[in-house]
């Protein structure tokens, strides 16, 4: 296999490897391709992922073959250019830059201008006929390959600079001429050296490319491309590619421009160009964040009330040019790009091509309006969006109707409203969130060492970067509400205090972004429910039309299955019936039924409880009326509910006539050291059938009332926990039965219900074959199946389970997404075995993973009737049941 592909100029290759994401990463193979129809690339070649791997695994290493396939390589971009990497005279400069297979915006490291030195700055002096450009293009080198390959602090020339332009009173890094960029290079090698213990920065340059390439690859593992991969769930063994191409420049003068475009609005989805671009300018600089961009369309301008020009008005040409290879693009890709470019002396190249990050909402929009254009076909707009990423249309937004104390207006960078305490670093804003604050990070710009903060926080507010800067991609990715920009805020970092214009402020007070208008405002604003028509309805109907599965929902409350409703849910999979037990009021009795001394006390105790949980179940059968409800009869271990401290003690003991030292006696005896594996379940059903009695008789009337009122039953589904036996359900089944029968007696009339069972232990999936004969329906707890499968506490696995997913000893938390090949197997043979003893035996899933779409995915496969998520994972589990289903 090659190590190394070309592209640009008359490189064809009809080898698919040139063209394959997960060889060449993404932004390889999207150069390949735009070169092959014809757009204007500058040449290059793309080192594999697998070269990555290969160097990463020898301890930082190359490849005997990929010192001699580079060699050629940079032989054909030199043919191609008609300059020499090094050569004196018109020197060829070239870019380094990443590129996985999936995107990872500014996570990983570039070079640009390489190939510069002390000589070949002079003849591209000569050839340029342009020495402030010359040395400008050497010094960013200097700067950028001191912080990137040679790991020096990229303050200490940001310093440098700074003191430079104070001592000759400017302002713009646009007013520093030849001379001035010449005495600062001087300064940047003299930094270097002494940083490196008296080496000198190096002139040779075929060592700076093997530098740049090494400290691509290793980029791959630093600590920031490690956190956004878990937080994005990408794998860690992909490994990057690395894309060595011919400079263009966009810093030659005022017919020189670069910039970063999307042909659409990747926030709202509005089918217009969007985008940015600097006159005389590098790439970096509008992603930076440094200078503040210009519009690149004349309605975008107006819009936003900017004077400077847009390229629309600067540079029509290169701007008629662009939007033609816009269409051509989206045509071609089918999809919304992400588009860097930069114009050389009024010529335009392409230097990058992607599908476009977006936020949901413009994931929805992008999605049918393409199918509507007939783009792409309804299938294909289903699998288009993200299923997690519709969690963040579904929270609420600012009220429009409420009063705003409007502090500032940045740009409207990523949608959506945040309201928290402003933290001023990524790590604050962790260590606040964690002790369960809610933040705004506010930075002056945000670069990928932020990653960690911008997670944990609601939103994020920046002073500089424009919409495409760091912060707004990151932002948008991410799901958070993000105002960049925001000219406005000044930050004091020592005093931990900002000013937003005259208002002073302080880290801990609370503001308000509404990252769709810009807007920056004190206090915190109130919300409204979302709107869950439109695109969002279109595209859920599609989803409906195409998915085999049903969704339920995990609910307790009447308020909690009414949202669900609304959010499409065709059932309960799940009530936790011990969720009504701790209601206030009642909890009392249910201590009472817990520490009394014989059956007796205990069934005086449950006949008060027993209204109460009627009228629970008759609300929440009426808003369910018609759809199967499954109700779990009681499962945690009994001491859950008694009193913690001293003062809840005599509390009950006020409330029982217990003395206090009685009640402690009887709490101390239910002490269990292990109470997960303990008496808890269908064990408490055995052992005390008084409690199940009560809660069958409960939800039998409350049905019978309910039909008789309405008119149209609900289905109850009656569910027992943790059964490991055949012979614990059959027994269980019969009490369940007779009081079904007692009940439909004492009414008059009945209803349909069934009786089935979790499969949550081992043992239960192993011998689901017995099982089935007594059961109706399985439900998969795999919250307990993961728990009992892998012997790992579900309550005290977060300690550990980071540095697990981390070593790549799990892809994902297993309480998350399902351990399809351990825990899965077990389900598929509970399927199997099910089947086998009741060919119509209902399967669902009603753990955690019943929300996950990965997990999701899995259920499909493994023929499932159902998924139950809760409330708000309605809509993403209806949309990835579709997707699992195409
Ligand atoms: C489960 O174990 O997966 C389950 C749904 O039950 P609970 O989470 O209530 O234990
Ligand atoms: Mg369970």
């Amino acid at each position: 296999n090659d190590t190394v592909y070309n592209f640009g100029g008359n490189a064809k290759s009809s080898d698919p490897r040139a063209k394959d994401k997960t060889v060449v990463g993404g932004k390889g193979a999207n150069l390949n391709e735009m070169a092959e129809i014809g757009l204007p690339v500058p040449p290059g070649f793309t080192i594999t992922t697998e070269e990555c791997l290969a160097y990463l695994e020898k301890g930082a290493d190359f490849s005997e073959k990929l010192r001699h396939d580079v060699t050629s390589a940079l032989d054909h971009i030199e043919t191609t250019v008609g300059k020499r990497l090094g050569d004196k005279a018109d020197p060829l400069l070239v870019s380094v830059r990443s590129g996985a297979a999936i995107s990872m915006p500014g996570m990983m490291d570039t070079v640009l201008n390489l190939g510069l030195n002390d000589e070949t700055v002079e003849g591209l002096t000569k050839v340029s006929g342009d020495e402030r450009f010359a040395w400008d293009s050497y010094r960013r080198f200097i700067q950028m390959y001191s912080d990137v390959v040679l790991g020096l602090d990229h303050g200490l020339f940001e310093e440098a600079l700074e003191i430079a332009k104070e001592d000759k009173g400017f302002y713009a890094d646009t007013e520093m001429a030849a001379e001035d960029w010449k005495e600062l290079v001087a300064e940047f090698k003299q930094i270097a050296e002494d940083e490196r213990g008296g080496e000198p920065f190096p002139q040779e340059v075929t060592e700076q490319l093997w530098g740049a390439i090494r400290a691509v690859f290793d980029s791959w593992d630093s600590e920031r491309a490690k956190v956004y991969r878990r937080l994005n769930d990408i794998p860690h063994d992909m490994g990057t590619a690395v894309n060595v191409q011919a400079m263009v420049f966009g810093n030659m003068g005022d017919t020189s421009a670069t910039g970063v475009a999307f042909t659409r609005d990747p926030a709202t989805g509005e089918k217009a160009y969007y985008g940015e671009f600097l006159i005389n300018a590098q790439g970096e600089d509008v992603v930076a964040g440094i200078r503040t961009p210009q519009y690149l369309t004349k309605a975008a301008r107006e819009n936003a009330g900017a004077d400077k020009a847009s390229m629309e008005e600067a540079m029509p040409e290169a701007y008629a040019e662009l939007a033609d290879v816009f269409d051509l693009l989206e045509k071609h890709y089918r999809d919304m790009q992400d588009i860097e470019f930069t114009v050389e002396r009024g010529k335009l190249w392409m230097l990058q091509t992607r599908s476009g990050k977006r936020t949901a909402k413009a994931a929805l929009k992008l999605a049918v309006d393409m199918a509507g254009e007939g783009l792409i076909e309804e299938k294909e707009a289903i699998l288009r969006v993200d299923p997690m990423a519709l969690d963040q249309l579904l929270h609420p937004t600012l009220d429009p109707e409420a009063p705003r104390d409007i502090l500032t207006t940045g740009l409207p960078a990523s949608p959506g409203a945040a309201a928290g305490k402003i933290v001023l670093d990524a790590d604050t804003a962790e260590l606040w969130a964690n002790r369960g604050d809610k933040v705004i990070l506010v930075r002056v710009e945000t670069s990928p060492e932020d990653i960690h903060g911008m997670h944990a926080a609601q939103g994020i507010l920046t002073a500089r970067g424009g919409m495409t800067s760091h912060a707004a991609v990151v932002a948008r990715g991410m799901g958070r509400p993000c105002v960049s920009g925001a000219s406005a805020v000044a930050i004091d970092r020592d005093a931990r205090t900002l000013t937003i214009g005259t208002r002073e402020l302080r880290e801990g007070d609370v503001i308000t972004i509404d990252g769709a208008k810009g807007q920056v405002m004190a206090g915190e604003v109130p919300t409204v429910k979302p709107e869950l028509a439109g695109d969002f309805a279109t595209l859920m109907e599609w989803a409906d039309k195409h998915r085999r599965m049903r969704v339920r929902t995990n609910a307790e409350t009447p308020d909690d299955c009414r949202m669900a409703r609304q959010f499409g849910a065709e059932g309960i999979g799940l009530c936790r019936t011990e969720h009504m037990f701790f209601e206030a009021g009642r909890i009392s009795a249910v201590r009472e039924m817990i520490l009394a001394e014989d059956e007796a006390g205990r069934r005086a105790a449950l006949a008060k409880l027993l209204p109460e949980q009627r009228s629970d179940f008759q609300s929440i059968f009426e808003v369910m009326v018609g759809l199967p409800c499954t109700i779990r009869l009681l499962d945690p271990p009994l001491h859950e509910f008694l009193p913690h401290g001293e003062a809840e003690f005599e509390e009950l003991a006020k409330a029982t006539g217990h003395p206090v030292e009685h009640l402690k006696r009887r709490a101390d005896e239910l002490h269990e050291f292990n109470p997960m594996l303990g008496h808890r379940g269908c064990r408490l059903g055995i052992t005390y059938p008084e409690i199940y009695e009560m809660q069958a008789r409960a939800l039998f009337e409350a049905a019978c009332d309910v039909a008789a009122q309405s008119g149209e039953a609900p289905v109850p589904e009656v569910m027992i926990p943790l059964v490991a036996t055949r012979r614990e359900l059959e027994l269980l089944r019969a009490l369940v039965d007779r009081v079904a029968e007692d009940v439909f007696g004492e009414k008059g009339t009945r209803v349909d219900y069934l009786v089935g069972t979790m499969i949550e232990l081992p043992r239960a999936a192993l011998m689901a074959g017995e099982i089935a004969q007594e059961a109706r329906f399985f439900s998969f707890g795999t919250n307990d199946l993961t728990q009992t499968t892998l012997g790992v506490s579900r309550d005290d696995s977060a300690r550990f389970l980071a540095p697990y997913v981390d070593k790549g000893i799990f892809a994902r938390d297993p309480f998350v997404s399902l351990d399809v090949d351990g825990v899965g197997q077990l389900v598929e043979l509970a399927v199997e075995r099910g089947r086998v003893s009741r060919p119509d035996i209902k399967l669902g899933i009603c753990g955690e993973h019943g929300g996950d779409p990965a997990s999701i995915a899995f259920c499909e496969q493994a023929g499932l009737d159902y998924v139950s998520a809760s409330p708000y994972r309605v809509p993403i589990a209806r949309l990835a049941a579709a997707q699992a289903s195409l």
